[in-house]
């Protein structure tokens, strides 16, 4: 799939539409869901145009990869969620419902999760 640079988090990052940033490096932005399903609901998105996690792993250059992982860790171990734990869940495509295309990592924590998937 095509890169699209008007979806909204392509707009997040340009600083076209505002958002409630936690973390933000020069590989990556991370903010609250604007949308919560756990108490702690926080996305984490690479600085760079990629729709998922096939085109990210294929093509990203090696410091923007590493980087983006690192902001990930950071991030959850900044928000307290490394101790007890926390579930990280990338959607890609149709069937997973993948509603914005710009690769993005939900962090999910605060309290203790259910069964991963339906
Ligand atoms: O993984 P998926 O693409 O389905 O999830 C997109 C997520 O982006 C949703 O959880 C939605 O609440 C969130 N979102 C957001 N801020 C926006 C638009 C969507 O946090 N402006």
């Amino acid at each position: 799939m095509a890169y699209d640079t008007n979806n909204i988090f392509a707009k997040i990052l340009r600083g076209e539409i505002p958002c409630n940033k936690v973390y933000e490096d020069e590989f990556a932005l991370a903010f609250h869901d604007i949308n919560p399903q756990a108490p702690v609901h926080v996305l984490v998105i690479p600085k760079g145009d990629y729709v998922s996690m096939a085109d990210f792993s294929a093509s990203a250059p090696a410091d923007l990869m590493v980087g983006f992982f690192r902001a990930v860790g950071k991030v959850a171990d900044e928000l307290g969620l490394v101790e007890p734990g926390y579930r990280m869940l990338a959607n890609a495509g149709e069937n997973a419902h993948q509603e914005v295309p710009h690769l993005h990592i939900h962090l999910f924590g605060g309290k203790p999760l259910g069964p991963m998937l339906d």
